[in-house]
């Protein structure tokens, strides 16, 4: 397989790219020239996988999509669920269809595709840019054996609310941190040669704003100013646009008033006007048609005339261009160079999938089977080691020592095998990852005991996609036998949190505490034992202050993947000292929600006896486990920061440097983290925003200066006038392991 990586070599000339391009917009015209109206709008049509498309199409549906599908009249298809059923509905069109243009095969191939890896939450968590996107090309070739050539990722959503289900398929609440993400995604998933036949096509989604969800209920209406919309939901798509996503995916929320499938602000004049963007717009399952729930549309053609104008090129499962659009242009309400635009779009990305040349590409029955899982694996455990968080860590209860010779495995999670292959599961088997007593038993030798209990279950009933949850379990009949396994034990490992499909779409929920009886059963353990480590599994932040004032250590690992158990106890046994940070906020209670660290000032800051001060009279405001937040089991200790000058202009730079250390007896791996803030402005400004971070391996007592570079762009925000734009002032700059322990400096930009 190696021939389908090509190393990232230096890109080809600018002439030849320039050329290139102008070939496949040759291409393009010419095809498009050949079409009929009838074809150009099947282009905008996509499909779902409804039946087995490698037997007969029974039902009326099906019969007619058959044939749809053989008159050329359907762009894409979504969830064809096997390299036979993709080759058979691509066949279907090659052999029978007048122009031949061939289908895209579009699904979720959203944290891995047979080999899982972290969910992107916790994958952001290891703020490893490299590994993410390793996991993305990794996951792409495994698509793409099965006939998969796009998929519906990187979500890259900011979400500040931790009772949104998605919030675990984000990169999480920071606009500069989130953008990184999108790149590397891009850059895994399509590599730098979207024609690679590993390379599949990737998707910026949701645009826009729906990460906002008011009080985080999917699906939920959107209330959001232009200047949050500009300055903090909007930039890691712009970062995805410039990294040549080949498409985007609209979104299910209205926002402001609009939905944002109709929404032509957002899609034409931001996206592909100002962004100057060449890809196709997505919409979401059937939001077109959606627009009329919404109240938006009169009727299917209505939402489709309202669509197209918006400048959604493609219609997920919906039926309103199939059923729409062609009246419309014919009718002239719908000017036929709409139509083009989004035809040319389509085509344009077809072209550079290379599925002209090979409308199969990569897709062959034996291909699976020619790839090293193995291999894929031993990426699945590095990258989940790297994306777990060390909370908590008194008296050093971690790693655990060799002198801990029993140990008891607690806990509903505790041998699940399914909850860390998680929600967005695309191929990965049920039960299939190691769960944490595999991993436990995996590492430890014969002289140390290993005993397991449930204690209880998770309780959360119906364990599918989108089936509805009852968390209601009251069972306790096993605690009696975990009490005693953790008082005969030297040390409780207690695993407990959330089942995978209790985040994911449609699972927000008004609590986000440990579900059924698990606060229970953790506190009769401690009562027992307390020598407690904690391992969380979950797709959000979870309100543990308990947990936090009791147990000794506490350890987020997230729903982690295929090789989960074994990368927490490489984690909780020191073969790796962990470094990952959190990428949101963790509340001490679900009434602080949305929280988030890049908060605004407010007019009432200072005085903390008033009782008109912004804050709660029942709760400390601030979060229990910050933004950027993770422990290591060394130390590191930050120096002052130097500035290569207190002042900078608009056209120059700065160097901010700082000395990092480890001041611990482990070698150890920090990220090292720079925010800004820009203290006044033409609109109020966060008083802190993540603007860089670079990660620094220490060995004990090294020290490393660490220098970032302070440039304009860093500066720009959407300001008062309306303008990507730096102000001249003061800027306060700081660096540390976290976003509230920092060393502070101040600059000026003239
Ligand atoms: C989700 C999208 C997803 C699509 C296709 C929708 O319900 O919102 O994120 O890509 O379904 O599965």
């Amino acid at each position: 397989l190696a021939c389908l990586f090509p190393a990232f070599t230096a890109t080809a000339q600018d002439a030849e790219i320039q050329s290139s391009i102008k070939n496949v917009e040759k291409k393009v015209d010419s095809v498009l020239s050949l079409m009929t109206l009838e074809e150009k709008v099947g282009q905008m049509v996509q499909y779902s996988g409804t039946w087995d498309l490698t037997g007969p199409a029974t039902g009326d549906q099906n019969q007619y999509r058959k044939e749809q599908l053989k008159k050329g009249l359907v762009g894409s298809m979504l969830n064809v669920l096997s390299v036979d059923a993709t080759r058979e509905a691509q066949k279907l069109v090659m052999e029978n269809s007048r122009i031949k243009i061939p289908l895209m095969f579009g699904y979720d191939v959203i944290h891995g595709y047979k080999t899982m890896f972290p969910v992107p939450l916790g994958e952001t968590a290891s703020w490893d840019l490299e590994a993410m996107e390793e996991t993305a090309r990794i996951s792409a070739l495994e698509a793409a054996a099965d006939g998969v050539n796009w998929t519906f990722a990187p979500m890259i959503d900011i979400s500040r609310d931790a009772r949104w289900g998605r919030i675990m398929e984000g990169a999480g609440e920071d606009p500069y941190l989130t953008s990184r993400v999108a790149e590397a995604k891009v850059r895994g998933y399509q590599s730098d040669d979207l024609s690679n036949p590993a390379s599949i096509a990737a998707t910026a989604k949701h645009f826009a704003g729906y990460g906002f969800a008011e009080a985080g209920r999917d699906y939920n209406t959107v209330h959001v100013g232009e200047n949050e919309l500009h300055n903090t939901i909007l930039p890691p798509f712009k970062a995805a646009a410039k990294a040549g996503v080949a498409t985007f995916m609209n979104s299910f929320n209205d926002i402001d008033g609009t939905p944002s499938t109709g929404n032509k602000i957002l899609q034409r004049e931001i996206l592909k006007g100002n962004w100057d963007w060449d890809g196709f717009i997505v919409s979401d399952w059937a939001s077109i048609a959606e627009m009329r729930d919404h109240g938006f549309a009169e009727d299917l053609t209505h939402a489709a005339e309202i669509a197209v104008k918006a400048g959604s090129d493609m219609d997920m499962e919906g039926s309103a261009y199939e059923t729409g659009l062609v009246e419309l242009v014919e009718e002239g309400k719908v000017n036929e160079e709409l139509i083009n635009d989004a035809v040319r779009r389509i085509l344009r990305v077809k072209f550079k999938l290379g599925l002209f040349e090979d409308p199969y590409r990569y897709s062959d029955p034996k291909a699976m089977a020619q790839i090293d899982q193995a291999a894929h694996r031993e990426v699945a455990r590095d990258v989940a080691k790297k994306s777990i968080v060390l909370l908590k860590n008194e008296k050093n209860i971690l790693p655990l020592s060799a002198s801990v010779k029993n140990i008891a495995v607690i806990g509903p999670l505790a041998d699940d095998k399914n909850t860390p292959i998680g929600n967005w599961r695309a191929q990965g088997e049920a039960n299939s990852a190691v769960s944490i007593l595999e991993g436990v038993k995996n590492a430890v030798g014969k002289d140390v005991k290993v005993t397991y209990a449930k204690g209880a279950d998770l309780g959360v009933g119906e364990k599918s996609f989108l089936k509805p949850l009852e968390i209601n379990t009251t069972d306790k009949s096993g605690f009696k036998a975990a009490v005693d396994a953790a008082k005969k034990a030297d040390l409780v490992i207690l695993a407990l949190g959330e089942d995978a499909f209790q985040s994911g779409e449609g699972r927000s929920q008004v609590k986000i505490g440990l579900a059924g009886v698990q606060m229970d059963l953790m506190k009769e353990i401690y009562k027992a034992n307390k020598n407690v480590v904690l391992v969380l599994q979950n797709g959000r932040p979870l309100e543990i202050s308990w947990a936090s004032e009791n147990i000794p250590a506490i350890v987020v690992a997230w729903q982690l993947g295929t090789e989960s158990g074994n990368a927490i106890a490489d984690v909780l046994f020191g073969k790796y000292n962990p470094s990952g940070k959190l990428p949101v906020s963790f509340p001490r209670a679900v009434g602080q929600e949305p929280l988030y660290y890049n908060q605004k000032m407010t007019g009432r800051p200072t005085n903390p006896t008033d009782v008109t001060y912004s804050a709660y009279t029942d709760e400390e405001k601030t979060a229990l486990y910050p933004f950027g937040y993770g422990l290591s089991y060394t130390t590191f200790n930050y120096g002052d920061l130097k500035l290569s000058s207190k002042e900078m202009t608009q056209d120059g730079s700065i160097q901010v440097t700082v000395p990092v250390t480890n001041a611990g007896s482990t070698a150890g791996k920090e990220v090292v983290q720079l925010y800004l803030r820009d203290l006044v402005a033409s609109t109020t400004r966060p008083v802190i925003e993540l603007k860089g971070f670079e990660l620094v391996e220490l060995q004990p007592g090294e020290t490393k200066e660490v220098t970032f570079e302070i440039t304009n762009e860093l500066l720009e925000f959407y300001n008062s006038e309306k303008k990507w734009t730096s102000e001249p002032g003061e800027f306060r700059v700081m660096v540390g392991g976290n976003s509230v322990d920092l060393k502070t400096e101040t600059f000026r930009l003239n």
